[in-house]
């Protein structure tokens, strides 16, 4: 072959692809570092697989996820043309930026006059946002969050030269992560209406918040709701998510899928699931009752905890930096996650995990203090 230019594009090349926390091969550890749920599925759920587990293996799943559809409208009383399935909610969240973003145009630009390529997040929020955008080559929008994690004062959307009002996508992660700040359907509200281009709210871990603002993707013609089986529903490893937002935008996002993008047996758990939420909802409470004690006794121990509504709470301990108490935790086998980021490089996120866990994690925090 003769050697011209490189066959990877530059984008690609200078690419920062999305870092996933670790998913450890040794045994022992204690992991709180990538927010699953400490509790196994519903009994149902691992009977539903393993059935399904047969020669059926050999055909096509159904690939517009019908029957987990019909479920999740009537769960949410909306119609089945609300709601798209993805493989995790991750898949959704990348077609978005594909269905509804333009590619930022080439050469010299006024980015600002370059709406339909922006993507835009709120900052800090999930991490794979800024990817997507790149991946895309679109245009990053990150808009910082107050510093205590709260959204910026609705009354400066207008005045706030941060704010790109008319970009074509704007990436909300709410309860926040990793901070585990709930946000209000009022201000979310005004955010919607305040932005021109699509809304994603992305509620991963909804479940564990008081509220949750599913009505506004049914109410509003430009917001789109992000869900997931993953980390309240303990189905990471099927990779099952959902979007419910109006018929038009569900539509457009069902044009770019794959054909088969949820797997069979993916589907069939999460059906599953939706028939037994009484179980989950125990488990909810559980995970809800250790993260308020969780957050009670770190505070004793000198920790500073940001209040939280989800299955993690931010921690910024005493004494040592972050990363050092991130290594001194991993001796001790509990593993957390630190964020080398601009705003939270000071604290550790931390999985909410079983009582017992939690005894863990305190006993190490005291002996490392
Ligand atoms: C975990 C997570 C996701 C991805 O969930 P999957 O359905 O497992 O792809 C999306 N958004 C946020 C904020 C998350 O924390």
């Amino acid at each position: 072959m003769k050697q011209t230019k490189s066959l990877i594009p530059t984008h690609i090349a200078a690419l920062h692809a999305y870092v996933p926390g670790e998913q450890p091969k040794i045994a022992g550890l204690i992991k709180l570092n990538t927010n699953e749920n400490p509790y196994p599925p519903s009994p149902r759920v691992l009977k539903a697989v393993r059935e399904a587990v047969d020669e059926r293996l050999r055909l096509y799943p159904d690939p517009t996820s019908s029957g987990l559809r019909s479920k999740l409208a009537k769960l949410h009383g909306c119609a089945p043309e609300n709601i798209i399935v993805g493989n995790g909610s991750d898949e959704l969240l990348a077609l978005a930026v594909r269905t509804f973003v333009d590619r930022a145009p080439t050469g010299s630009f006024a980015w600002r006059k370059s709406a339909s390529a922006v993507v835009q997040y709120l900052y800090p929020g999930y991490s794979l946002y800024p990817v997507l955008a790149d991946i895309n080559r679109s245009i990053r929008n990150p808009v910082r969050l107050e510093a205590d994690f709260s959204l910026p004062d609705r009354r400066s959307f207008k005045r706030d030269k941060s704010w790109l009002l008319d970009a074509a996508l704007t990436f909300v992660t709410t309860p926040n992560a990793p901070s585990g700040r709930g946000y209000s359907n009022k201000d979310l509200q005004a955010l919607c209406h305040a932005l021109s281009g699509i809304v994603v709210l992305d509620e991963a871990y909804v479940d564990f918040a008081e509220d949750d603002a599913l009505g506004l993707a049914l109410k509003n013609r430009n917001v789109l709701v992000a869900r997931t089986f993953s980390k309240a529903y303990s189905l990471c490893f099927q990779r099952v998510g959902y979007m419910v937002g109006s018929a038009p935008l569900i539509a457009a996002l069902d044009k770019t899928r794959d054909s088969y993008n949820v797997n069979g047996l993916g589907q069939i758990a999460a059906i599953a699931t939706l028939d037994d939420l009484p179980y989950y909802r125990k488990n909810f409470q559980k995970v809800i009752k250790t993260r308020d004690r969780l957050t009670h006794d770190l505070t004793a121990l000198g920790c500073f905890v940001f209040p939280s509504q989800t299955n993690f709470l931010l921690v910024r301990p005493p004494a040592l930096d972050a990363s050092e108490w991130l290594a001194k935790l991993r001796d001790r086998k509990i593993l957390v996650r630190w964020f080398d980021q601009q705003g939270i490089r000071d604290c550790l996120r931390i999985t909410v995990g079983t009582d017992a866990e939690a005894d863990a994690l305190l006993n190490a925090v005291k002996k490392i203090l």
